[in-house]
């Protein structure tokens, strides 16, 4: 088999409700720009992939064509300079083992170990409400059948975070695991930075959080302060949970080496593909620590990340966004036949079709193509 092309198409859908303020970006969000990579092969299967902007491989797509596209080891140390340079192009190391899969006959999870069918996804919201509208979410939520829901602590003062989870927990009980995500790990420009918590107000917020029982605290620091992590981890009962945006194996190395998380999260669109996601998920199962990948991107990088934690040993949740009414199912996943959605009793099954298994909806996508 060998590769024919490598496509990238890219599509704008205008979000019809109203902006959404995730507390990671200083500017609201009101519509997808999503770029999607179609590999092509001389025997016509077609691998894609999504999530974040792979400009560069308008032009690297080149360097594949001709290549056997099953070398995927080998075609990642290429993908990794054209990293080094020209920013994030995992999706096209994604693509790949989606071809792997799909010549194989099998949905990715199986090709990459075949642990799990089906995950517990929880509910990660994005935007900071009031106590009274988060507890009317996360009951509607529960009423949906998901187990668990992240909470956003991104408030100047924490405080005011912390009385929205004692309002959540108390409206709950134990009937929901609860997460916290900081949002702390990294900035998208033009954002001031006003109020990062610095270490000792993180294990502040970490001390609190025990009373709670909460099931992890993400990003309470910078994402390269590898010691403030651990010392934080070391003093506190609360999972640290954070590599979302990081790069490469080295860099979950050194988390690993300073012992800075008890969960890592690398985004197999971000982190350096499924190669890089899958060692990080067997370091962490030699270290008897979670892995429970990031996966805020759009329905091809959500599933693409549940079929590598599916295939793990060691993952409790799939991070499944979904925050109404901006973040649903129907915007997040705008560009397949089926949006992703979890069952009653709050599973995310792994898609059954082989590959990645989900399917570009041509008809709708006409309309949104950018040329
Ligand atoms: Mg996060």
């Amino acid at each position: 088999m060998k590769i024919t092309e490598v496509k990238m198409r890219r599509f704008v859908f205008d979000q019809t409700k109203q902006p959404f303020h995730p507390t990671w970006r200083p500017f609201p969000e009101t519509h997808q720009d999503v770029m999607v990579v179609e590999i092509h092969t001389d025997e016509g299967i077609t691998g894609i992939g999504a999530g974040g902007l792979m400009t560069a491989m308008n032009t690297a797509g080149a360097f594949f064509v001709g290549k056997d596209p099953l070398a995927i080891e080998e075609h990642w140390h290429l993908l990794r300079g054209v990293a080094h340079f020209m920013g994030r192009p995992w999706p096209v190391e994604n693509a790949l083992w989606d071809i792997a899969a799909k010549k194989a006959g099998v949905p990715l999870a199986q090709l990459l170990g075949g642990r799990h069918d089906k995950l517990l996804a929880y509910c990660s919201t994005g935007e900071i409400h009031s106590p009274e509208q988060r507890v009317e979410d996360v009951l509607k939520i529960r009423d949906l059948g998901f187990k668990a829901v992240k909470l956003r602590f991104h408030n100047p003062d924490w405080r005011v975070d912390l009385k929205v989870l004692d309002a959540v927990r108390k409206a709950i009980g134990d009937t929901m695991k609860i997460m916290v995500d900081g949002n702390w790990g990294w900035y998208i420009p033009p954002d001031p930075r006003l109020h990062p918590w610095d270490r000792k107000t993180a294990r502040t917020v970490a001390r609190e959080l025990e009373h709670y029982d909460v099931f992890w605290l993400e990003e309470p620091l910078y994402a390269y302060d590898y010691e403030g992590l651990a010392e934080l981890r070391a003093n506190t009962t609360v999972r640290i949970a954070g590599g979302e945006l990081n790069t490469g194996l080295h860099e979950f190395e050194v988390y690993h080496e300073k012992r800075s998380l008890d969960v890592y999260q690398p985004d197999c669109t971000f982190a350096g593909g499924i190669t890089v996601a899958r060692k990080v998920a067997g370091m962490a199962e030699a270290a008897n620590l979670l892995f429970a990948p990031h996966t805020w991107t759009n329905g091809i990088g959500l599933a693409a990340n549940l079929h590598v934690a599916a295939a793990a040993s060691n993952c409790p949740f799939i991070e499944f966004p979904y925050a109404p009414p901006n973040w649903v199912p129907e915007y997040r996943d705008f560009m397949l036949t089926e949006p992703l959605m979890i069952d009653r009793d709050g599973y995310l099954h792994v898609p059954d079709a082989p590959g990645i298994g989900v399917t570009l909806d041509e008809d709708r996508l006409k309309s949104l193509e950018q040329k």
